[in-house]
């Protein structure tokens, strides 16, 4: 019995741990957004009726993918929804990373690029940040079949300036880039409007984080007519309907209701504030932040037991036993009352 060698074998990506007693742990461990999703969305999901399980949903999640490129004055053929933007970002490297040259990505950067250019058979290279966790534009100026940059990045919680992605975009006309902007909206610079000169940029982005609709998984790109063209084959050639019937519905209401959505991440952005301070006050280097989490190293205690011990309180960050980086903590940022927890379990544990 041969058949296990013809299973394929793929070291997959580790997503961050999902303990079982949510209610009595303090999660900053997975970048979810700890207020409620719009308060319009939760009602839909009260009145859900019949027909929206019966009926296969549209297979363009029309009425919510025209919301998405409404808001952001782009024309509907230029966007693409997804199952979050996992779902959006492995499509993109399916359709656009078909190049027998290495695709480029940072060498510290969000930990799925790798596992979906193995999955696919992408050729791929890692180019190095430099000693401050920074991208250097230049590095991009190599030979490649495509690239794909988190801005901001992750974990890093960096933010590169839009006139360095302007730079790697226009100097690689002939592969796709995909600028991955799960984190933009807490204080980095989208690329959007860099969509009208550009056809082979990619914008991506989701619901999981600013929206605080991480369960419900919606996530979108913003493209030229030809690579959105080519992702709806791919697709098309995979699962149709991806989009069920209530994320479509709830992502139309969370997009109708812009107020709730700045005030969130208004409210992010000042606990992030305090908690540079506050963090910096017991020690840590802060990386610095356009995300709603802080990439944090403490001068005297190691991270993994630093992590171990606020695990054992029940407080989850999330610590990676990778090169360059196994001397940090990525913190998401929770709420003020959850933070406050956090800084007084590490006045302990610090001594
Ligand atoms: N990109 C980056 C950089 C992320 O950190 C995440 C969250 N794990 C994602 C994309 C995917 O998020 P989602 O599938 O929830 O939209």
């Amino acid at each position: 019995m041969g058949f296990e060698n013809n299973l394929r074998k793929i070291a997959p990506y580790v997503p961050g741990e999902q303990p079982k007693n949510m209610n009595k742990v303090i999660k900053l461990n997975t970048n979810e957004n700890p207020y409620p999703a719009a308060p319009g969305a939760e009602e839909i999901a009260c009145n859900l009726k019949d027909k929206d399980m019966r009926l296969y949903p549209p297979t363009d999640a029309g009425k919510l993918s025209k919301a998405i490129a409404g808001y952001y004055g782009i024309d509907h053929k230029n966007i693409f929804v997804g199952v979050g933007s996992d779902d959006v970002l492995a499509t993109a490297f399916l359709t656009c990373f078909n190049s027998e040259k290495p695709i480029l990505f940072p060498d510290v950067t969000y930990s799925f690029y790798d596992v979906w250019a193995a999955l696919y058979k992408i050729p791929y290279k890692t180019v190095p940040l430099d000693d401050n966790f920074k991208i250097i534009k230049e590095d991009y100026l190599q030979e490649n079949g495509g690239i794909v940059i988190a801005n901001p990045n992750a974990p890093t919680s960096i933010a590169m300036p839009l006139e360095d992605v302007e730079f790697i975009v226009k100097n690689n006309p002939d592969v796709v880039v995909i600028i991955d902007e799960a984190y933009v909206d807490f204080g980095g610079e989208s690329a959007i409007p860099l969509l009208k000169k550009y056809e082979n940029l990619m914008v991506v982005q989701t619901f999981s984080k600013s929206r605080s609709m991480a369960g419900m998984r919606i996530g979108y790109a913003f493209a030229s007519d030809k690579i959105i063209q080519a992702m709806n084959d791919v697709k098309f050639s995979i699962n149709s309907y991806t989009m069920n019937y209530p994320a479509v519905e709830m992502g139309v209401a969370a997009i109708e209701d812009e107020e709730y959505y700045k005030a969130t991440i208004a409210k992010i952005v000042k606990t992030r504030k305090k908690a540079v301070e506050e963090l910096t006050k017991l020690g840590f280097k802060v990386l610095d932040s356009s995300t709603n989490f802080l990439f944090i190293s403490h001068k005297g205690v190691k991270a993994k037991d630093i992590f171990a011990d606020l695990r054992s309180r029940g407080i989850f960050v999330r610590h990676w036993d990778k090169p360059r980086i196994d001397n940090y903590l990525r913190v998401t940022i929770g709420t003020d009352a959850q933070m406050k927890k956090l800084y007084e379990a590490l006045k302990e544990i610090l001594g």
